[in-house]
């Protein structure tokens, strides 16, 4: 009599954090006969980790031992656990409760990851809070090597690293230094490619130009600053942060600019920014700052050599020296063969006179 023994009860309460309150992801119960399959349901950019832990259980049998611990990863449907009676002849319940957080724990910063500055070429903007260096409101784990940049409201605001935007905020008309605002501001978060994001904070009302799922380049207007939020005025709040599986943490990253880099951003610098290099991708024009910083110090380091290839080598790139080189050894031939063939027509001259006067 299998139909008598289903006495089932499936309670879930799902805790969302707050950087994912509006994410699409929920754990869905299908039921079949005398089975219930959880499904992890992640209709959304950024993968997801969950956990689920049980609250009561009674003569139930899983697939899976909890709690669980898995990561959903983007736009999927994956089979979290399998549910079914211990006894098949008595009731089973089960109640459990669940909560999730966007992105992977299991990702890991890119070492050689270089950001851009997050506003158009032209434009110079100072930084007022950096990592370390009399912080005042960047106190906290997920916020700690967050940087704010001092600009007017609507400065169009870039992307400095490429990837997907996974969440966005645009309602918040306003702010201040209050505590009331705290979860008011708008902001756009962007999914790097090594699971990392960046976050882009207190943008001005409707100053979001993308949309969830987008993926974007660097470089790409991405929205408008603002001072949306716990702000005492306009700014752009600036952070990489990544899931470590407990909570969201905030990274050190590195900027890089036209004159130099890649470099840890410090309060009280002004940046310019100037990415005017035609046809080179940002990962390349990181690449090409790296090598010529090693090139400035080996330049200060061997600057004793007095000899001409010497001089000509600490100028130029190793071929234009070979040219130079090569130039300079054919003008002193050219000149050697020059002189003979003036001191041949002197001769020949001065024999010609004699011969004349002769
Ligand atoms: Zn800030």
């Amino acid at each position: 009599m299998r139909g008598l023994i289903c006495c089932i009860l499936i309670l879930a309460a799902s805790i969302e954090s707050t950087f994912a309150a509006n994410y699409p992801f929920r754990l869905e119960q299908n039921k079949n006969g005398n089975v219930v399959t959880l499904i992890a349901v992640n209709d959304g950019p950024a993968p997801v980790h969950y956990s689920a832990w049980i609250e009561r259980w009674s003569n139930v049998q899983s697939s899976r031992p909890w709690p669980l611990n898995q990561v959903a990863p983007p736009y999927s449907r994956t089979q979290a656990a399998v549910l079914y009676p211990l006894n098949a002849y008595q009731g089973w319940s089960f109640q459990y409760r669940s909560q999730f957080r966007t992105g992977n724990p299991g990702a890991s910063h890119n070492p050689g990851a270089v950001y851009r500055l997050p506003y158009p070429d032209g434009l110079k903007f100072r930084i007022t809070q950096a990592p370390g260096q009399n912080t005042t409101t960047h106190t906290d784990i997920g916020s700690f090597h967050a940087v704010d940049i001092n600009m007017p409201e609507g400065t169009p605001v870039l992307a400095a690293r490429s990837g997907v935007i996974i969440d966005t905020e645009n309602r918040y008309g306003t702010g201040a230094k209050n505590t009331y605002f705290a979860d008011k501001a708008n902001y756009i978060n962007v999914l790097h490619d090594d699971g990392t994001w960046a976050d882009y904070a207190h943008l001005k009302q409707n100053g979001v130009a993308v949309y969830v799922g987008q993926r974007v380049k660097a470089g790409q207007i991405i929205g408008f600053s603002g001072s949306s939020g716990y702000s005492s005025g306009p700014h752009l709040h600036f952070v990489v942060q990544k899931n470590n599986g407990q909570q969201v943490i905030s990274l050190p990253f590195r900027f890089y600019t036209k004159f130099g880099g890649p470099f840890s951003p410090v309060a009280g610098q002004s940046l310019l920014a100037d990415y005017s290099m035609p046809n080179v991708p940002v990962q390349q024009a990181a690449q090409t700052y790296r090598f010529i910083q090693p090139q400035a110090n080996t330049e200060a380091t061997e600057g004793k050599s007095n000899s001409l290839a010497g001089q000509i080598g600490k100028m130029a790139h190793p071929v234009v020296t070979i040219g130079l080189v090569v130039m300079v050894s054919m003008g002193i031939v050219l000149a050697i063969l020059a002189i003979r063939e003036g001191l041949n027509r002197r001769k020949w001259q001065s024999q010609k006179n004699h011969r004349d006067g002769c």
